[in-house]
């Protein structure tokens, strides 16, 4: 299974590839994930990826492809891959496709999650890292909790830079004008499935197994 999880910053994308990646034990592959290790790790990658996450702005199409190319390709994703957060451009879906062809990869697809802008605001507004393993959680996942439910750490936990109110307009606009297209450009190839991103994350969870249809 190759699935595109597509959808404006906050629908639950991440949470959903997380889920559908331990049910089909496919790896989830998180471009904004990639590059906040990278960050972490104060690689050159990192250093230069902090400040253009840091306004809400997209990092260059060809460092992010070369990324993807990288993963991609590996042994581990034979069998199948979930991408969350690529291709936000479509250039990025262009160099996909190319790269599926060299890969002889056919069967790939695009989940688009839909939600109404207020409510990603709240729920962007509202969510937390992990000070040790960075895993991000909404507050419905947390729950009041002060361990963290991945890693077990009583560290407390931090918001995100990108997740400061200015900065998540500036994601939302980001994303209305470099990342829509790239819906409608699955749209015309008939790859494009789309689910109500509103409910619970088991119901959400529910419509898009019956809309994969497994
Ligand atoms: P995410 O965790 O997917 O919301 O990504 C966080 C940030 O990383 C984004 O706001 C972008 O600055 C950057 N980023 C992640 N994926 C991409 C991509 N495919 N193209 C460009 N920038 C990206």
């Amino acid at each position: 299974m190759r699935i595109i999880l597509f959808g404006s910053p906050g629908v639950g994308k991440g949470t959903q590839a997380k889920i559908l990646s331990s049910k089909f034990n496919i790896p989830h592959i998180s471009t904004g994930d990639i590059l906040r290790a990278a960050v972490n790790d104060k690689t050159q990658l990192g250093l230069k990826a902090k400040e253009i996450m840091d306004r809400g702005e997209l990092v260059p199409d060809e460092i992010m492809i070369g990324i993807i190319r990288d993963t991609i390709t590996n042994d581990s994703c034979t069998n199948g891959f979930i991408l969350d957060g690529f291709p936000r451009t479509v250039a990025q879906a262009e160099a996909l496709d190319k790269l599926m062809k060299e890969l002889n990869f056919k069967d790939l697809y695009l989940l688009n999650i839909t939600a109404n802008e207020d409510e990603i605001i709240k729920r962007l507004t509202n969510r937390k890292a992990c000070k040790v393993c960075n895993h991000i959680f909404t507050s419905a996942e947390l729950d009041g909790r002060n361990t963290c439910p991945n890693c077990d750490s009583k560290e407390s936990f931090y918001q995100r830079n990108d997740d400061r109110e200015d900065v998540i307009k500036r994601r939302l606009e980001v994303f209305n004008q470099n990342t829509k297209p790239v819906l409608s450009y699955y749209e015309k190839k008939n790859k494009s499935i789309t689910i109500d991103g509103l409910g619970s994350v088991e119901e959400v969870n529910s419509k898009i197994i019956k809309a994969l249809s497994l």
